[in-house]
């Protein structure tokens, strides 16, 4: 039998406020310029370090948000990356101008379809699946990750809408009530979202969110506010001030349809959270570039023809992290060698990664290394226990994450839950063979040679745009509350909510 938590409220809002810095958080809401986040703080837990996954990409922490797994579970392993399978790129959205190497169709195909139905793995549910299954009534707004238990077809009712339709033609599983865009809407509002131009999303969500409240049409809402991502990539970190206190202003719509924060408050419980940060970029690192005289796979689109000759690497960069891929499998130990060697000579890359396999091809260890401290050697299992309880062994330089080991316990706060975060991007089986993360200030420049010069951006797995903030208000905490919270333990909070076990 379900445990019905007693003392919660019934429904439950899930808030994800893209790049939610805590320190911007905290400078908004001591301005008064977020009022009603500050409520939700006052009234429930806050956690200023909640760590992200690495790389600190949307993509890959949506899916760790909704699956409560990382990506060697979910397998959703970057911004861009190589499809083995297809041997192509698959492009999430880096900026318009990547998008268009890799052609418009293709990247909106991948993102809108292929991201849930074939990238997301099919063995890892998500929240909404299985609250579904458990007949919760599921919702959520725009979100990269949606996959639910509900067929939707995309919607021909606007002019808009039908133009998107000539590209989004096929239907979708998603949550009970879906409104996506302009391209799925479980009911008629009057709600638009113009193509979900940055800027005006968050309006969408509120709208949209403020029409299921009205109409009673959930438990659990997925409630979306991508524009602070946008605002922060574009304008810098501090520039979070303005955009936080617009995500406030939405949140405080969608209550004031109850009522007001509080009155919300004795119906809904609330998580409202951050998928990760942002730092201010300051340089770009060409790592296509850099790699070019070992033959770099381009982005070619299907209808050109023939690719450039004897590609040998793939090369995927993802903000503030990059992955590298042999695409010739004898020559990869020797290809992961040399990309390796390459990689720890250019400027602003921070550490590169890789995965040691035994005779039996099975992952032995991983390998951290920095151009400036040497070597760490690292695996599951073994004398030292990390701030969230793993146990690993370690070898090496551990100046290499900044780590210290006192009485068995490893603290990495510069690269937090450094790791577990690197062996789930390692052994993820559709990650690269090498990978890389940027010092702070520095971005590598994706496939449309767009960067966040000026402006913010992230990736790493430095703090800096690795701990976002995570406010839990009138949901119940676990009974021992981990040593450091992450982003892949809010599916559970979500999950016992409804009296389910966690993933
Ligand atoms: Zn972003």
């Amino acid at each position: 039998m379900p445990r019905a938590p007693r003392h919660s409220p019934p429904k439950l809002v899930l808030c994800v406020i893209d790049a939610l810095a805590p320190a911007m958080l905290e400078q908004a809401v001591a301005a008064g310029a977020a009022p009603t986040l500050g409520t939700l703080m006052a009234n429930g837990r806050y956690v200023p370090d909640c760590v992200a996954a690495f790389p600190s990409v949307t993509p890959v922490c949506a899916a760790s948000i909704v699956t409560g797994a990382a990506q060697d579970g979910h397998r959703i392993p970057a911004m861009n990356w190589f499809h083995r399978d297809e041997q192509r790129y698959v492009e999430y959205g880096s900026s318009f101008r990547a998008a268009q190497r890799f052609g418009i169709a293709r990247q909106l195909t991948d993102t809108v379809y292929n991201m849930n139905r074939a990238h997301l793995s099919s063995d890892t549910l998500t929240v909404f699946e299985r609250l579904d299954d458990a007949d919760v009534r599921t919702a959520g707004t725009t979100y990269l990750m949606y996959r639910g238990r509900h067929r939707h077809e995309p919607q021909r009712d606007t002019a808009l809408a039908r133009v998107v339709a000539t590209l989004m033609r096929h239907p979708v599983m998603g949550p009970r009530e879906l409104f996506y865009a302009d391209i799925f809407a479980s009911r008629r509002t009057s709600c638009r979202s113009n193509l979900g131009m940055p800027g005006i999303r968050d309006r969408h969500s509120g709208c949209v969110s403020s029409y299921l409240v009205e109409h009673d049409l959930f438990d659990f809402l997925l409630l979306s506010l991508p524009d602070n991502d946008w605002y922060s990539h574009k304008y810098g970190l501090d520039a979070q001030l303005h955009s936080i206190a617009q995500a406030d202003t939405q949140l405080a719509r969608v209550f004031s349809v109850a009522g007001g924060v509080e009155e919300f408050l004795s119906e809904h419980a609330v998580i409202a959270m951050g998928d990760h940060s942002q730092s201010d970029i300051t340089a770009t690192i060409a790592l296509q570039d850099a790699l070019a005289e070992l033959g770099v796979f381009g982005p070619v689109r299907s209808s050109e023809a023939p690719r450039a000759d004897e590609p040998r690497l793939a090369v995927c960069p993802s903000q503030r992290a990059a992955m590298v891929y042999a695409l010739h499998e004898p020559e990869r130990d020797a290809m992961r060698a040399s990309v390796a060697t390459r990689a720890l000579s250019i400027e602003g890359v921070e550490h590169v990664m890789w995965l040691a396999r035994d005779a039996h091809e099975k992952p032995s260890e991983g390998i951290i290394a920095s151009p400036v401290h040497g070597e760490l050697r690292f695996a599951p299992g073994g004398p030292v226990q990390d701030a969230r309880g793993a146990s690993w062994s370690v070898e090496g330089e551990l100046a290499t994450i900044a780590a210290t080991v006192r009485e068995g316990r490893l603290a990495t706060p510069a690269y937090p839950d450094a790791l577990g975060r690197v062996w789930a991007a390692l052994t993820c089986p559709t990650s690269g063979e090498v990978l890389l993360s940027a010092a702070p200030g520095y971005e590598f420049l994706d496939w449309g040679r767009q960067a966040h010069v000026g402006g913010g951006s992230h990736g790493s797995l430095h703090a800096c745009d690795s701990l976002g903030a995570l406010v839990v208000c009138g949901a119940q905490l676990p009974r021992t509350e981990p040593g450091q919270w992450a982003i892949r333990d809010v599916a559970a909070l979500v999950l016992e909510h409804f009296g389910l076990a966690g993933p």
